[in-house]
Order: C-alpha cells, then sequence, then structure tokens
C-alpha cells in the first residue's frame, strides 16, 4: 500500500520546516512549493533546479496527488466540460464556459452531492467526498490551459456551480480561493469568483466573519416556504426566514449583493404569488436575480415556465427596481448546463455512485 504523503497537503511553512529537518536548506521548501502550485509539476523530475538526490529523497517521502482531463467534450457554443479523474479514480465534471469578452470556469467542490434538491441531475449521485483544496485549484488550472488553448486569452471568472455544496466542504474551498487568489498561485481577484450554495445560515455568517472577499449566489428558486421545501429539502432544516436573517448578516459585514439563482418552473412557482413573494423577499436584503434558464433532467418531471410567466417576473422585479438577468444556458447539448452535471460519460465508474 501507497503510505506515501500528498505533498501538497503540506503549506509553504510546512515544507520548509520538512527541508530545515532534513539538514537541507528551508529555501529548497520554497523553490519546491513554486514547482507545485505556479508551475504545476506533475513529478518531482519536473524539478530542474533541485538535485537528483532531494529529488529522490522527495520521491522516497511523497506524492503528488494530480487530476486528470479524462475526457473533454466540446459543445456548438464552443462550452467545454471535462470529465476530471481524481487521484483514487473518482470523477468530477468542471465545465469551461465562453462569452467573447471573457472565460468562466465552473468548478465541482464534492464528488457528488447530500442535499437531493428534486430538480439537479448531481443530486442523483450520493455524496462520496469532498474535494481536496488541490483537487478544486487544479481544475481551475487544466480550465486557464483550455482557456489560453482554445479563447486565446486566460481565464477571467470562476463560479463555484460545479458539483457538490462548496459550504459543506468549507475549509477546503476556502484554501482552494486562497491559492487560485494568491500571487503565488493563479492570482486571480476574489472579485471574480462566486461561490454558488443552497443557502445554509450557519456557513454563510461564518464567511461574513471570515471576511471573505468573494461573491455569494443563493440557490433560491422560491420565496415561499412551503414550495421551496418540496424542491430543496435543506428548507426544512432552515427556512426562508433563517436564511435572511443571515444574509443581512452577510450584507452588514461584506457590503456586498447577493445575487439569488432561481428556474421558473411551470405550475410550481409560475404565480403572482410566487413573483410577490419574491419580490417582498429581495426587498428586505440588498440583491438581484439572475433568472436560470431549466435545464431538463431525464425523469424529473418539470418543465420550464412559459416565456410569459418569465417576462411576468422580470417586469415586476424591474417595476420594484430589482435587477435581473435572464441566464441563457451554455453547453445544453453535451450536458455542461447547471444541473446537468452527472458523469453520464463516465458510466462505467459510476455504478456505486448512483443512488
Ligand atoms: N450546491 C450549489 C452549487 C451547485 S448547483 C447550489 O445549490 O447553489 C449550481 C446552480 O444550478 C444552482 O443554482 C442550482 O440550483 C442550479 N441547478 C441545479 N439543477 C438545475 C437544473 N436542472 N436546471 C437549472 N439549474 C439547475
Amino acid at each position: 500500500m501507497n503510505q506515501k504523503q500528498d505533498i501538497r497537503a503540506l503549506n509553504k511553512e510546512q515544507l520548509r520546516d520538512f527541508f530545515v529537518a532534513q539538514n537541507n536548506k528551508a529555501f529548497r521548501g520554497n523553490q519546491v512549493y513554486e514547482w507545485l502550485w505556479r508551475k504545476g509539476a506533475h513529478n518531482f523530475d519536473e524539478m530542474t533546479n533541485i538535485s537528483k538526490d532531494t529529488r529522490n529523497m522527495l520521491e522516497a517521502n511523497f506524492v503528488i496527488n494530480h487530476i486528470e482531463v479524462d475526457t473533454m467534450q466540446q459543445s456548438s457554443d464552443g462550452t467545454i466540460k471535462n470529465a476530471i479523474k481524481l487521484h483514487d479514480g473518482l470523477v468530477v465534471e468542471s465545465v469551461l464556459i465562453p462569452t467573447e469578452t471573457r472565460t468562466t470556469a465552473c468548478v465541482s467542490s464534492q464528488v457528488g452531492c447530500s442535499l437531493n434538491c428534486t430538480f439537479c441531475a448531481t443530486a442523483r449521485i450520493k455524496k462520496m467526498r469532498n474535494l481536496n483544496p488541490d483537487e478544486i485549484y487544479d481544475q481551475v488550472v487544466a480550465i486557464d490551459q483550455q482557456s489560453r488553448l482554445y479563447q486565446n486569452h486566460k481565464l477571467s471568472n470562476i463560479v463555484f456551480m460545479g458539483m457538490g455544496e462548496p459550504l459543506l466542504n468549507y475549509n477546503n474551498v476556502l484554501k482552494s480561493i486562497e491559492k487560485i487568489t494568491s500571487d503565488e498561485g493563479l492570482a486571480i481577484s476574489p472579485k471574480r469568483i462566486t461561490l454558488s450554495t443552497v443557502g445554509l445560515p450557519k456557513m454563510i455568517k461564518k464567511l461574513a466573519d471570515d471576511e471573505v472577499k468573494f461573491n455569494l449566489a443563493v440557490s433560491l428558486h422560491s420565496a415561499i416556504d412551503e414550495v421551496r421545501s418540496a424542491m430543496m429539502p435543506i428548507n426544512e432544516k432552515s427556512n426562508l426566514s433563517e436564511l435572511l436573517e443571515s444574509l443581512q448578516y452577510w450584507y452588514v459585514k461584506t457590503k456586498k449583493k447577493i445575487t439569488f439563482e432561481y428556474v421558473v418552473w411551470k405550475g410550481i412557482n409560475d404565480k403572482k404569488k410566487d413573483i410577490d413573494a419574491l419580490v417582498d423577499y429581495c426587498k428586505k436584503i440588498p440583491s438581484k436575480v439572475n433568472l436560470i434558464e431549466y435545464n431538463a433532467i431525464e425523469e424529473a418531471g418539470f418543465q420550464q415556465a412559459d416565456a410569459k410567466a418569465i417576462d411576468y417576473y422580470v417586469r415586476t422585479l424591474e417595476k420594484n427596481n430589482i435587477t435581473v438577468n435572464v441566464r441563457k444556458s451554455r453547453g445544453k447539448d453535451i450536458d455542461a448546463a447547471c444541473g446537468q452535471l452527472a458523469n453520464k460519460h463516465a458510466q462505467e465508474n459510476s455504478e456505486e455512485e448512483r443512488c
């Protein structure tokens, strides 16, 4: 059995200490750290400014766990969906979403998800494990490389809207963001990062207390408790008023507006009472609304609402001075859109991953 430690679980200080304990120089720790993170080395032999003996010593003590892009599917709209193989053979998905002016990476934070939102394909895969910070970081690096190759510019934005609930993998997600934003990593501004959550009040307050600088999006989908609970079982544990209280706490501390993500489904939340409830909710917290297109998933039995209902949402929100955007899905033809990530291409690996 391979008991060697993943060297990327060590921070820079710990790496420096390791070298000192080996009667070597602390600055070797800095050099190795740079290879591991900024230069993305996959094996010790790539570390050309480190002597062969030292590389062998590292090899004897550590492994470098890294992700691999297993399959890559390209949509007719330029979206790229990657099946990412982790060191233990599990698979997650990451998506590159291009527009004319920017490229966004949509990354996963867990293998599967435990929250059972009825409309989401990822919920059909039981939660297997949390991703480590380096596994999240590596997804961003892989998409940055694809962006440079296919879009001729570097990655500009990151959304935590792939598989999993990022706030249930709090520490690792925050560590990955620290690395993504640091000069020793990718130096991407936190203003260009958005974390999307089902809305876990305790964790939202913790984000505010931790003074994070990235943006927060909450998957709302209804501002009526019974309707929301039927779609998102998490709402039974923490209801809309608890969520609101945590968002107000977030706003007071961060001064950052919340984005509400919202799908309008036929016969579920497409009536006047649904719109009125959303307007009332938004009035209690500085926020904007992204109306997301529903991406049909197998056997869920939901349908996107009529254009008329969506129009009515837009007009009513605007009349009440609430910013609203209607978001078109990207990468639908390859099941890469919101809520469609379910390792479809990786059926052979997923037999035990499915509920
Ligand atoms: N767990 C996080 C992030 C993953 S889902 C969260 O819930 O926010 C990313 C977004 O896609 C969420 O807003 C989610 O509600 C939405 N989504 C899930 N399934 C969808 C579907 N079938 N069609 C459209 N959006 C969906």
